[in-house]
């Protein structure tokens, strides 16, 4: 395993990019970039880390263990099914944009639809710092940053 390169979102050619889906869970490349993704969130202490921010513009993000629910800590190609009208505003900061904290309005919870890491899907609904967490990653899949809301 090993800690991957975060560049800072404005040296990072790829991160307001929309990412692709991955096409095959199982592959060995993917694998690696999971547990690299996974050791990289836990050497920073974040919350959460998506694939565009080390780089690779695919449809992958982990979040911590202890912010996740269930032990879904693996989401992949995920799909936000549901969102609630009710929303909160809370400061957010992000490992691309180190020192930047932003108030961001999200949906106070939302219903993710996603594959783990050995490609079963699953479903999950989440509120408070969890739905904002998916929120926030899932804003990365599609090129949006804190600093663009
Ligand atoms: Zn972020």
């Amino acid at each position: 395993m090993s800690i991957l390169n975060i560049p800072l979102y404005n040296q990072n050619p790829i991160i307001r990019q929309k990412t692709k889906e991955v096409a095959d869970v199982k592959n060995s490349e993917i694998q690696q970039l999971i547990l690299n993704m996974k050791e990289t969130l836990r050497a920073h202490q974040g919350l959460g880390l998506a694939a565009p921010q080390v780089s690779k513009s695919l449809r992958i993000f982990v979040i911590n263990d202890a912010t996740s629910a269930q032990s879904k800590t693996v989401f992949i190609n995920p799909k936000i099914k549901r969102k609630s009208l009710g929303k909160t505003c809370e400061e957010e900061g992000c490992l691309s944009a180190p020192g930047v904290y932003k108030s961001i309005k999200r949906s106070s919870s939302v219903t993710i639809e996603a594959f783990n890491e050995k490609g079963e899907k699953f479903k999950l609904k989440a509120k408070g710092l969890l739905a904002r967490v998916f929120q926030h990653e899932h804003d990365h899949l599609e090129g949006i940053l804190i600093l663009d809301r």
